[in-house]
């Protein structure tokens, strides 16, 4: 990638353009600076850390005394993961404001889509690590028009919306990061700037019904559609479920533009002040035009659209990267384009390259976010499965090795230290001296079609609870798997199921006695079982489509072990998988179906942490 120029150009036009200029230069001269040096950045974060948190209750249970070292830190505190902090989280969730963890004072829990006993991870955080994923996003847009020219000149239609929030017992917010981020002043009140210049208006993204909020932000976004130069969401997941949204409203969209009104369906009194801001007057030539491209066919009607669209702004890698041939067709091949990686423990960094191809796509860490540490691992060839030897040094960021992959281990400075994240990277190149890694996986994560996150033990344990429906047919599974099915939109999960009935196989045909509406029951029982971020995911924000069940052949799970074996499982090793993403053995699979099933209903789900007495409050 071309390295920046150390010196701006000089600029023969205004003053603010002038500024705009000179915000982008200082902008890649930081990224400059702290990828040249990133060990010297990384001892000096550390010392930061932990010399403003030398008195909280965790360091001085590790009896750190107060050393700020890299040497007593690494002897002294041990790797952790949430399970370890989750005494000293409820404390504070339960009002404890004692410096538990950190000095400062915790804000507001960030709730991750992570999950622990079935419910989302809450991450304390401060308030100044606003500033810090500021800083983050204030660096996209001028490496981005490193490659891009002249994004400055028009306007980003990005989807973005906030989930609902709780608060705990303690009276602290818990809130997903992004929802925290756009509410606040930096997001709200940012000033202006070309770059943070939106389609959508912020009461719209501020809007907590998602329906009026998807809507007003599609109809400013068609309102305004010579200006937009690029399109995007956080995840893939979502702006594919914008585009569906057109798919499925567009005729109420276009007579809200051909008569200038504002559908009665959005009641929300600030989110009809902004768009009446946008749609002023009735407008029967867009709306005509508008109908007509969607008349026609939906492969490129981002293109038809939206004209002068550079790239798609969305997140592709990880477990995203299933939506890539959905986006190819809504987009007709426009670039798409992974700024950021991120989390609600701590902004971890950027892509240098954006324009590259996401299988190409790896992230720079900015060494000045928190300290980064890194366990080396190990993936199983065929599984997948991940094994993180602990008796390994962890190594320091400027010590990675190319083409290694490790976990990522952060001690940030909201007070998580030596804390697991969970991510596997694997070091790519160099920027600099700061290693860049592409993202391999999150550990454990089965299935996922939005944010939700489910591992295999908890899905076996949803499958064990279902199975209760059948026992009075004298029914049971006696194999199954799983898939995420993002060939809907919203995608689903799918359950391949191998029954047994009374003891014994019936020759092809599931035992007639079992009625349809037992298999929607053992549907719903599943979903129920799952985690708080799938049920949110169906219930709230409808990222999630119904449950399916597909009940297959006698046989087909013999017939799916030939499959792997022929190409390369091992015949002693081999276990069934109970998540299946290779085309091949998915095919197997779908060949061999007899019937299925889909959950009648969403699962219960209510914010906040199922022991908290709970108020939704906006
Ligand atoms: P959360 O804590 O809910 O904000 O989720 C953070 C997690 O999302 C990270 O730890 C990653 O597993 C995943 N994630 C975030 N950004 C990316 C990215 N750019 N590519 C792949 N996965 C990502």
């Amino acid at each position: 990638m071309p390295e920046a120029p150390k010196q701006p150009p000089r600029s023969p036009s205004s003053g603010h353009y002038h500024h705009h200029l000179s915000k982008n230069w200082r902008a890649l001269d930081f990224i400059e600076e702290v990828t040249s040096n990133p060990g010297a950045v990384q001892a000096r974060v550390l010392s930061e850390i932990l010399s403003r948190n030398a008195q909280v209750e965790y360091l001085r249970r590790h009896h750190l005394d107060g050393r700020t070292d890299r040497h007593s830190f690494k002897q002294l505190l041990p790797v952790i993961s949430y399970e370890d902090i989750h005494p000293d989280v409820s404390r504070i969730a339960n009002g404890d404001t004692s410096p538990i963890l950190c000095s400062h004072p915790i804000s507001e829990f960030l709730t991750s889509s992570g999950t622990s006993g079935g419910e989302r991870k809450l991450m304390p955080t401060i308030e100044e690590e606003l500033d810090r994923r500021s800083l983050l996003y204030s660096l996209l847009m001028p490496v981005m028009s490193q490659f891009v020219p002249d994004l400055d000149k028009g306007k980003g239609m990005y989807f973005l919306f906030i989930k609902s929030e709780a608060r705990t017992p303690g009276g602290l917010v818990a809130r997903p990061v992004l929802t925290s981020y756009y509410k606040s002043n930096h997001f709200k009140n940012r000033p202006f700037d070309p770059y943070t210049n939106y389609t959508s208006p912020n009461a719209a993204i501020l809007c907590p019904d998602s329906y009026q909020s998807m809507y007003a932000q599609l109809l400013c976004g068609l309102c305004q559609r010579t200006e937009v130069l690029r399109v995007g969401a956080v995840f893939a997941s979502g702006f594919i479920r914008a585009i569906r949204f057109l798919e499925n409203h567009w005729p109420l969209l276009c007579h809200d533009i051909r008569s200038g009104t504002l559908s009665s369906d959005i009641t929300d009194p600030s989110v009809r002040e902004a768009v009446a801001r946008i749609l002023r007057r009735p407008d029967p030539a867009l709306a005509a035009f508008i109908e007509a491209e969607c008349r026609r066919s939906w492969a490129g009607i981002i293109t038809r659209l939206w004209p002068d669209t550079k790239y798609v702004d969305v997140i592709v890698t990880g477990t995203m990267s299933q939506y890539i041939p959905t986006l190819d067709y809504y987009s007709g091949g426009l670039p798409l384009v992974c700024t950021m990686y991120a989390s609600s423990e701590c902004y971890f960094g950027i892509n240098l390259n954006p324009m590259c191809q996401p299988t190409d796509v790896a992230y720079t860490l900015i060494p000045t976010m928190a300290y980064f540490e890194f366990l080396p691992v190990n993936r199983n060839g065929s599984t997948g499965r991940v094994n993180s030897p602990l008796t390994t040094e962890l190594v320091d960021l400027a010590d990675v090795k190319l083409g290694q992959e490790y976990e990522l281990v952060v001690t940030t400075y909201a007070g998580l230290y030596r804390y697991r994240v969970g991510d596997v990277l694997r070091v790519a190149g160099f920027k600099n001296k700061a290693p860049q890694f592409n993202f391999i996986c999150r550990k454990n994560v089965a299935l996922s079609i939005d944010s939700d996150k489910t591992d295999e033990v908890e899905l076996h344990q949803a499958v064990g609870k279902a199975l209760n429906h059948l026992a009075p047919f004298g029914a049971t599974v006696a194999e199954y798997t799983s898939y995420a099915d993002t060939a809907t939109i919203p995608g689903h999960y799918v359950l391949f199921w191998e029954m047994v009935v009374g003891g014994s196989l019936k020759n092809g045909r599931s035992s007639p006695a079992i009625p349809p509406s037992v298999f929607e029951d053992c549907c719903l029982a599943v979903e129920e079982s799952l985690n708080s971020v799938y049920r949110q995911g169906r219930a709230a924000d409808k990222s999630i489509g119904p449950l399916e069940i597909r009940v297959v052949e006698p046989g087909t799970f013999d017939k799916l072990m030939d499959c792997a074996i022929s190409y390369g499982a091992s015949i002693n090793q081999y276990k069934t998988p109970r998540c299946v993403k290779f085309e091949p053995l998915l095919e197997v699979l779908n060949s061999r179906v007899m019937a299925s099933y889909f959950s009648p209903k969403c699962p219960k789900w209510a914010p906040g942490h199922r022991q908290w007495c709970n108020q939704e409050f906006k």
